[in-house]
């Protein structure tokens, strides 16, 4: 194998044994509050704490609060002027002190299957410096539609095989910046009563956006699917139905090394009166840090996804660094103990299938072993190359017979978009260079979405 990863310091590791000590970076740059703070990831107390420093009286707070939440999240209100319910001498202190302000767009690609990526950028601490950028990715599928968010600028830690890993600069992102991502995937859409996204805008201006807008028919999830409770006053589109109806977090970064932002920011998207996407629809994926796992099921209480990706910890401290401080055996502890583990609530082990290093039969009937008695669901994942990567994505006919030991064994369809060689990326590597979405990156975030 040769030297894949010349930008990190994993770069001078020799195949199977990492250097010793560098498991994770530390986050680089801090988020800096901009003069005008934007409303949008607050939680409901942060909100009441923001409205009594301009001056509502305690008294008011909490229905202020209320009023607030529902042109936020349910309305979709961009600008204060909008908030009819709201008095014209408090929408006009809001104005003042805050914004609705969320991550700028900076470009979209919409696919033929309706699948969009949009580019969001982000501040840097330090004024004048190259803004951050990350991207999350909305994935329509007949029965539902997934968005894939980000936690991180880059990531804390170097999986070898994932293209985010190289990254050397690492910024949290903050629960309004992850709020923020669905913010804007409804916007575009289109998807709050009463307002007008791409979709519609098309609709009325079929030469409108140029050639980045649809060239095809999206499949949308049907009406019946719409996630959560509906709570729109004003009338909900298509007969109720939400165009966003899940949630994964397999964008940019390791959610769990931004634990905080992340159960505030899921905590608001999952909010009943407001966005409303109920928790069974929200998936979170770690590459295995075991302190907090349990913290998800106690403090957020969405599904967990795990990235194993390998039986033997030997080869797991090579593909997933972080291994070598928690090993396979305390991962699959921490897992057994996940609060609220049912069949009915089974964790989603990943597993990328790289050719000739963790794709052979006897890895298959090891990984069926290990998961005994933990109730899962198996998720293979096609890799997806990137340049520069020394890992090439297992053979199809390989993937198969792996994934009928793993059929066998009664787990249900592990590949979930059996479409062959040319289908998969991952939203883990959602950075790429090209200008539109390929058709393997297209069928492999469809892959990634299908996380029940
Ligand atoms: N950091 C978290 C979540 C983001 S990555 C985690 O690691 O779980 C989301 C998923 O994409 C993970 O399972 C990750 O292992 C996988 N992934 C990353 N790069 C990939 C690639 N090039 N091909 C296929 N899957 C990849
Ligand atoms: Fe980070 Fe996940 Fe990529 Fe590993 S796979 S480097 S944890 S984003």
């Amino acid at each position: 194998m040769t030297d894949p990863f010349p930008t990190t310091d994993v770069a001078a590791a020799p195949p199977l044994a990492a250097p010793a000590g560098f498991v994770e970076k530390a986050p680089l740059e801090r988020y800096v509050p901009p003069d005008k703070p934007s409303l949008i990831g607050l939680s409901r107390a942060a909100l009441s704490e923001s409205l009594g420093g301009v001056g509502v009286p305690p008294a008011q707070r909490k229905m202020r609060v209320q009023q607030l939440w529902h042109w936020l999240y349910v309305r979709g209100a961009t600008r204060f002027e909008e908030m009819t319910s709201v008095s014209k001498e408090l929408r006009a202190i809001l104005d003042a002190h805050f914004t609705l302000a969320r991550p700028e767009v900076v470009a979209e690609q919409v696919s033929v299957d309706g699948t969009r990526k949009w580019l969001l950028r982000l501040p840097s601490e330090h004024p004048g410096e190259r803004p951050h950028e990350v991207e999350c990715v909305y994935i329509p599928e007949a029965d539902r539609g997934t968005l894939c968010l980000s936690s991180q600028v880059g990531c804390t830690l170097n999986c070898s095989f994932c293209h985010t890993g190289t990254q050397r600069l690492v910024r949290n992102l903050t629960p309004g910046e992850i709020v923020g991502q669905v913010m804007v995937a409804r916007d575009r859409l289109g998807d709050w009563p009463g307002k007008a996204g791409l979709r519609d805008l098309r609709a009325a201006y079929p030469n409108a956006g140029g050639p980045e807008l649809d060239r095809g028919t999206p499949s949308l999830p049907s009406p019946a699917s719409g996630g959560g409770k509906e709570t729109g006053s004003g009338g909900g589109k298509e007969a109720g139905g939400r165009l966003v109806t899940n949630i994964v977090m397999m964008g940019m970064g390791e959610p769990l090394y931004n634990f905080e932002a992340v159960r505030d920011g899921l905590n608001v998207v999952a909010d009943g009166d407001g966005l409303s996407i109920s928790k069974r629809r929200i998936t979170l994926s770690t590459s295995g840090v075991v302190p907090n796992i349990s913290r998800v099921g106690e403090e957020i209480g969405v599904m967990l996804a795990v990235s194993l990706h390998a039986v033997r910890d030997e080869l797991r401290d090579e593909l997933v660094p972080l291994n070598r401080k928690y090993p396979i055996r305390i991962l699959l502890d921490a897992c057994r103990n996940y609060p609220g583990l049912s069949n009915a609530k089974r964790i989603t082990f990943e597993y990328v299938m790289l050719k000739g290093v963790n794709d052979s039969l006897a890895d298959a009937r090891a990984l069926v072993k290990l998961l005994k008695g933990i109730p899962a669901k198996i998720n293979l994942i096609p890799f997806n190359p990137w340049p520069g990567t020394r890992y090439e994505c297992s053979d199809w006919d390989q993937i198969e017979k792996f994934s009928e030991v793993i059929f066998d064994a009664g787990y249900a369809s592990p590949v979930r978009t059996p479409r062959g060689r040319d289908i998969l990326a991952a939203c883990g590597q959602l950075k790429s260079a090209t200008e539109k979405l390929s058709a393997r990156e297209r069928l492999a975030l469809r892959a990634m979405a299908m996380t029940d």
